[in-house]
């Protein structure tokens, strides 16, 4: 099943921007009126305990957030109709190299090699989605050496996921296996070689995920 094997047989990563206000503002953005997205390659992504890698001359920020994992094709799905498309969500981090996102968005250039190294897309298991009967109410956590710095809650979302799904298949067709990636809270910032990232994804007190991937220098060409 596809959904179940997001990470082997997903074949895209959808990313909205800008989806919640704080974190808009910490960046010096306006907050969007409308999502907005961006894709990311699947060939980004990285399990539990596997090196996220720091490519030369980047400055590579850490963004938790919650994945919706899709269970069901789609196009032109109602935001009524979008819970019949879910199959599960995920807890990920959407690694950006802050840096070149930076140049891109001055020169209007896309975002796909900020986003999309290798190893820029962390992420855990299926967590089935009758584990989390709200999707306004899921607490996202992240620290850096045991030190926290988001800690956010998807009730801050701007856009919620059924209008996610709405807006993204009123485009593209959603397929099983894809994820969508609904937004960082506040309190993004670098990580470092030789620095370890966890991260915790929780619903009314319980926790349903907990990642931790240490940070590495990426590899020299052989
Ligand atoms: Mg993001």
């Amino acid at each position: 099943m596809a959904s179940r094997n997001f990470i082997t047989h997903g074949r895209k990563i959808v990313a909205i921007g800008r989806n919640f206000s704080e974190h808009a503002k910490e960046l010096g953005n306006a907050v969007p009126k409308a999502p907005f997205f961006f894709l990311k390659p699947t060939s980004s992504y990285i399990s539990n305990l596997q090196p996220i890698e720091v490519p030369a001359g980047c400055e590579v920020h850490h963004e938790v957030e919650l994945g919706v994992v899709i269970g069901k094709d789609g196009r032109d799905i109602p935001a009524s109709e979008a819970h019949k498309h879910i199959a599960g969500y995920t807890l990920a981090l959407d690694m950006t190299a802050r840096n070149l996102q930076d140049v891109a968005k001055k020169a209007g250039l896309p975002w796909s090699a900020a986003k999309g190294y290798d190893t820029f897309t962390p992420v855990g298991e299926l967590i089935p989605k009758e584990q989390i009967p709200d999707t306004n109410n899921v607490d996202l956590k992240l620290t850096i050496d045991g030190i926290t710095k988001q800690n956010g809650n998807t009730k801050d979302m701007i856009f919620k996921v059924p209008m996610l799904i709405e807006y993204v298949s009123s485009i593209m067709k959603l397929q099983e296996g894809d994820v969508i990636l609904t937004g960082t809270p506040a309190g993004v910032g670098p990580i470092k070689p030789g620095e370890t990232v966890a991260c915790e994804l929780g619903t009314e007190g319980k926790i349903l995920s907990q990642l931790k991937f240490p940070v590495i220098e990426r590899p020299k060409k052989v």
